[in-house]
């Protein structure tokens, strides 16, 4: 067992950690006020080749895979959340399904567009009725021809007002349902009949855009299914499997800004005439945070690295995103309590790590549909 970060990696680690210290923090105060990654860092990200890290060399990625961007995107979660958000959809979740099922033309037709960040994907399964239960998804696909004609909508769909590219879960067979009657199709930007609707409000996750996807008799050609008829269900399970890795290593970066700002203010802080670092409550705080970031480190890179060797990880994918999400939420709200009234001021970013990490109890299946998946990869065995 070799937990070494091989080289690669590393340069890519550090490369993430300047660009952070000089790029982000400076700049965090102002993605937040405006809501948006102002575009000279987007264009810086292209120029790092950082939309690209994961798609393979032979389509113009950089192609260090799962491991390779679940570091980098710790290193991401130390500055503002919405950049690691804004490239994990480029880096997996816009395209998993089409490298995995799609065809050799349309990985040539679209990966180096997504490798460069020319285009900007989106993954389409949530809708109104069908949130955790994804297999009820309305939105649905016929047959005309050589085509397939889309109705429906979608919401809460991250990058949705700026996608060139969706990969959108329709269903194609109502009795079938998740046993094959869900396809996958990619849908392009200003194709008729397809536009992103209302967007969302949030009460934090700034920087990062979410809106309804509406289709209206949006007709696109049978050959941009992505796998099979019927594969789509698949298709989007496959998906979130590795995005639940790569996302929520995001929150362990989070974690650990959290911790190492609670201690360092509390070697600072003076109260009954010492640093409140001297007293024991703290001490405990401290110390559970170390743990659980450490905790969930390790869950991270053995999952990834397995992903990246072949292994399929449904459990341990749904065991990192269940407990580095609750982990991320407990050590947000110690690190506010540590810094007492400054923790509940603007002033500092505890606050907005508070609101930040709360979302990721929700987005990419809840805390409580991760604990069915592993359950029911429990009673499958003995
Ligand atoms: C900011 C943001 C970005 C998002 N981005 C995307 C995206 O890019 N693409 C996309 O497709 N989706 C996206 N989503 C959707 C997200 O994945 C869903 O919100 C999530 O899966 C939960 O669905 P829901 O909101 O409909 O909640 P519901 O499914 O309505 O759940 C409500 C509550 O009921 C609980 N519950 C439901 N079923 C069960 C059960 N069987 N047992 C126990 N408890 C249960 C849930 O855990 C939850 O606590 C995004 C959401 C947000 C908030």
């Amino acid at each position: 067992m070799d937990f070494t970060i091989p080289e690669d990696i590393k340069h890519m680690q550090d490369l993430t950690r300047r660009f952070v210290k000089e790029e982000v923090l400076p700049r965090e105060e102002e993605i937040e006020e405006r809501d948006e990654i102002p575009e000279d860092i987007v264009k810086k990200l292209k120029e790092l080749g950082f939309f690209g890290v994961t798609i393979p060399k032979e389509y113009g990625g950089l192609g260090i895979g799962t491991l390779g961007w679940s570091i980098m995107n710790i290193e991401l979660g130390k500055g503002h959340p919405a950049i690691g958000g804004f490239l994990s959809l480029n880096n997996g979740t816009g395209w998993r399904g089409l490298y995995l099922y799609g065809r050799e033309d349309q990985k040539q037709k679209y990966l180096p567009g997504v490798a460069s960040g020319d285009i900007i994907t989106a993954f389409g399964l949530t809708e109104p009725e069908a949130g955790s239960d994804a297999a009820n998804i309305q939105t649905h696909a016929d047959k005309e021809g050589d085509n397939y004609v889309i109705n429906g909508r979608k919401h809460f769909i991250s990058n949705g007002p700026i996608a060139d590219l969706v990969t959108v879960m329709v269903v194609t067979d109502k009795a079938k349902r998740a046993r094959g009657g869900i396809s996958a199709f990619l849908v392009e930007k200003g194709t008729s009949g397809f536009r992103p609707g209302q967007t969302h409000r949030k009460m934090g996750n700034k920087g990062a855009q979410q809106s309804e996807l509406i289709f209206e008799d949006c007709v696109v050609p049978a050959s941009n299914m992505v796998g099979q008829l019927g594969d789509g269900f698949k298709v989007a399970m496959c998906t979130l499997d590795e995005t639940r890795l790569t996302v929520l290593a995001g929150a362990v970066g989070m974690a650990e800004r959290c911790m190492e700002m609670s201690r360092d203010y509390a070697k600072m802080r003076v109260q009954f005439g010492k640093p409140i670092a001297e007293f024991q409550a703290i001490q405990w705080m401290l110390a559970d945070m170390a743990t659980e970031i450490y905790a969930s480190k390790m869950m991270l890179y053995n999952a990834a690295w397995r992903y990246d060797q072949g292994e399929r990880i449904t459990r341990e994918a749904a065991m990192f995103k269940l407990y580095a999400s609750e982990m991320v939420c407990r050590c947000a709200d110690r690190a506010l309590q540590i810094h007492g009234g400054m923790g509940y001021m603007k002033e500092l970013p505890i606050e907005r790590i508070y609101r930040d990490a709360r979302l990721l109890r929700i987005v990419d299946g809840t805390s409580e549909i991760q604990k069915l998946i592993i359950a029911k990869d429990i009673l499958k065995e003995g």
